[in-house]
């Protein structure tokens, strides 16, 4: 496995797959470079902590990092290059992408959808891989994702991989590692409301009602073109956390 620290070192290829991903790998990252690995000749994984996209500085100080521990995970999926440059923003970037649409998720955290989409375009222009894969779990940004490649043209397929859980039903994220045990267990509302919820006729309304408890930024459905899911997001201590459930169609 390569590890390539700045743009200039950088080969493309045919046939590439790329996971962008911020560290502190998981079995939801495990899930990510699995499915590149089946469907790509060449498996390239980004590691940046992308500062643009933290729309908190306390969230982007605390976020977990440990590279060489990262390095040994992808190396284990047969990840071919990690991308793990130090910076991505010249001196005096002055261009973003600015989706206009952005759900909940994006009212809830102004400015996050500019940087997600301004560095997956970025990463997507210096890869140039012919599929990106991204998780069900951060569905809003599969959303946004998904339009900018369509309004811009962007030559890449984007792929979506079901969320993966704790066996108790805990989506897995770099942020759980911040849950005390008592939080955890209260973080397990999220996930049950939004299950019990889905086979509702109200969703959003079934959800909100038994997320008890826990007060959610919002519940909203969400549409990922090839399927409906019921998202929420709510904060449990000083962790903010998100998770949706597939509501119709197919992940894909
Ligand atoms: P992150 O490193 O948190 O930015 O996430 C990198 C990619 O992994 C994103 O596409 C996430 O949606 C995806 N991901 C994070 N958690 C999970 C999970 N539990 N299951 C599946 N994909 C995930």
């Amino acid at each position: 496995m390569k590890v390539v620290r700045t743009i200039a070192e950088l080969e493309t290829a045919p046939g590439t797959g790329l996971v962008p991903t911020m560290g502190a790998l998981h079995d939801g990252h495990r899930a990510l470079f699995r499915a590149a690995r089946a469907e790509s000749d060449r498996v390239v994984a980004s590691l940046f902590v992308n500062p643009a996209q933290f729309d908190e500085q306390t969230d982007l100080e605390a976020y977990p990092r440990d590279e060489s521990r990262d390095l040994d995970f992808a190396e284990a999926e047969g990840v071919d290059v990690v991308f793990a440059p130090d910076e991505l923003y010249p001196a005096g970037f002055a261009t973003w992408v600015e989706p206009e649409e952005t759900g909940a998720e994006g009212a809830a955290r102004p400015g996050h959808f500019r940087g997600v989409a301004t560095v997956c375009l970025k990463l997507f222009n210096i890869v140039r891989p012919e599929g990106a894969y991204f998780g069900q779990k951060d569905a809003e940004q599969v959303a946004v994702i998904r339009r900018m490649v369509r309004d811009l043209n962007v030559p890449v397929e984007i792929r979506v991989v079901p969320t993966v859980r704790d066996p108790d039903g805990l989506a897995l994220s770099s942020r759980n590692q911040r849950l005390s045990p008592e939080e955890r267990e209260r973080a397990l509302g999220l996930p049950r409301a939004l299950e019990s919820a889905a086979a509702s006729l109200d969703p959003v309304s079934a959800a909100r009602a038994s997320l008890d408890g826990l007060t959610p930024d919002y519940v909203e459905v969400l549409d990922l073109g090839d399927a409906k899911v019921l998202a929420a997001a709510v904060r449990v201590g000083s962790t903010r956390l998100i998770d949706n459930v597939l509501l119709e169609g197919e992940i894909r």
